[in-house]
């Protein structure tokens, strides 16, 4: 195990001089330096497994108690990678260490977060092998987006993983280590009622629904007022659309939202004809943000397209009477921008509770369509066969010129559900060469570089996965 070259002096020294010592010994000597003194006292059980001393003064007794989520990501990074000394010391050495997170991220950006932010950051265990892990300053978080976006071009970046617990991970990870090889539906021929519901999908409803969404708010961001009204704006749409169409049977609600923020997650549940069979599900981020020239974050192809072309494939679900075999799920995820919470949240959840998931459809801006007007499959944080299935179902039913790329880190929600094992895949607008220059500011506007028939594609693909998986 090695410690940044980056990290300062001061921190390295005292990682160094701590991570030679035992456990248990480190936390004694390191919780004074927290800041807590008092009488000697009995800690819960619980506690005591993670911190690895019998004994806490009573102060500390409290404040770990008020703690339990900070105290679970340090045992998370004993367990999984830096000693617990390590942490405990970079803790200490930090001023707030209420306001630490966890993000995990790609060796690559963590070295570009290190260079920039040595004060605010610090990478644990080996910082050369992805995934990393980083314990890092809650107010920074948008700051790692912005570096993300300036060298990349793309969103997403990082996860955090501060509230994640561990043995839900772990458990996910021993699943999808025992789980055999995806299946997907055969797909020789062409169902005509799938056919004939793609004719109905509309461009023009796409271009509509994000001009409205989007005009609707300043900005999207999960920190803003108006961030937190957009879920319930979204909700009421969709919620109107099912009553409307009569389907009392169709539940629309609002998620409750990750830790740290006031945003919620949106999701629709068309219920399946067999309960048994596993969901399928769709979803894309509702959340906005703007990195580079002030605050409002209009959002349109980042990800109001997204969002839209889900609502147009809702809006033909509904005009048709679709009654799947099994259950549907349509997701507004939260908080996407600064750091996958929402999805992260929703995957964990579950699977914490078993949740049986079939496939997970990832929309994250689609209407943007370059020179090239090629969709591109991305291939990292997806499940290949769910990938390479859905590349022919867009053959099949909807056609034109498909690529492949990698973002090299979660650059969307398709990464949350990918931690916990789910089949998720993530079809994408542009490959790197031509990525929307209008991104993450306020010219991301509809206007003329956007395209709602190349949208329109994702739309069709969406219902065909949906329909195809959901009502074999
Ligand atoms: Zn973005
Ligand atoms: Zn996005």
């Amino acid at each position: 195990m090695r410690m940044s070259e980056l990290a300062p002096a001061s921190l390295r020294a005292s990682k160094r001089s701590v991570a030679a010592q035992r456990p248990a010994q480190v936390a004694s000597s390191l919780l004074p330096q927290l800041g807590f003194t008092g009488k000697t006292a009995e800690m819960r059980p619980g506690l005591r497994s993670i911190l690895g001393v019998d004994t806490l003064e009573p102060s500390q007794q409290t404040y770990f108690q008020g703690q339990e989520d900070s105290v679970r990501s340090i045992a998370r990074i004993s367990a999984m990678s830096a000693a617990f000394a390590v942490t405990l010391s970079a803790a200490a050495a930090m001023p707030a260490f209420n306001e630490l997170r966890l993000i995990e991220t790609s060796a690559a950006l963590a070295k570009l977060f290190q260079a920039s932010l040595p004060d605010e950051v610090n990478a644990l265990g080996e910082p050369n092998q992805s995934p990393v892990q980083m314990l890092v300053q809650r107010r920074v978080l948008d700051e790692l987006a912005r570096l993300v976006h300036a060298h990349t071009g793309r969103c997403g970046g990082f996860i955090d993983v501060t509230d994640e617990s561990v043995s839900t991970l772990a458990r996910a990870r021993a699943a999808l280590k025992r789980k055999a090889p995806a299946s997907f539906p055969d797909l020789a021929a062409r169902r005509e009622d799938v056919v004939r519901a793609l004719d109905q999908i509309e461009s023009a409803n796409i271009e509509a629904f994000v001009r409205a969404y989007s005009g609707n708010f300043s900005t999207r961001h999960a920190s803003s007022a108006e961030g937190e009204q957009a879920p319930k704006w979204l909700a009421a749409q969709w919620k109107k659309m099912a009553d409307d169409a009569g389907r009392t049977d169709i539940r629309v609600e609002l998620v409750d939202p990750p830790r740290g923020y006031r945003q919620n997650s949106v999701r629709i549940t068309i219920p399946g004809r067999d309960v048994m069979l596993p969901a399928v599900v769709l979803g894309g981020h509702l959340d906005s943000i703007n990195h580079k020239d002030g605050s409002l974050a209009p959002g349109v192809d980042d990800d109001g397209s997204g969002i839209s072309a889900l609502t147009e494939i809702y809006r033909v679900m509904l005009a048709g009477g679709f009654r799947p075999k099994a259950e549907v799920r349509i997701f507004g995820y939260a908080a996407e921008e600064l750091g996958l919470f929402g999805s992260r949240a929703i995957a964990e959840r579950y699977s914490r509770e078993n949740a049986k998931v079939r496939a997970v459809f990832q929309l994250d801006m689609v209407a943007y369509p370059g020179q090239s007007r090629t969709l591109t499959f991305i291939d990292d944080h997806v499940n290949t066969e769910l990938t390479t299935w859905t590349e022919q179902l867009y053959g099949l039913y909807v056609g034109g010129p498909v690529r492949h790329d990698s973002c090299g880190y979660a650059c969307s929600d398709h990464a949350s559900w990918d931690r916990y094992g789910f089949p998720a895949v993530f079809p994408f607008e542009a490959s790197d060469s031509e990525m929307n220059p209008r991104l993450h500011s306020t010219k991301d506007l509809w206007d003329e570089y956007l395209d709602a028939e190349f949208a329109a594609r994702f739309a069709k693909l969406g219902y065909a996965f949906a329909a195809v998986l959901a009502d074999e």
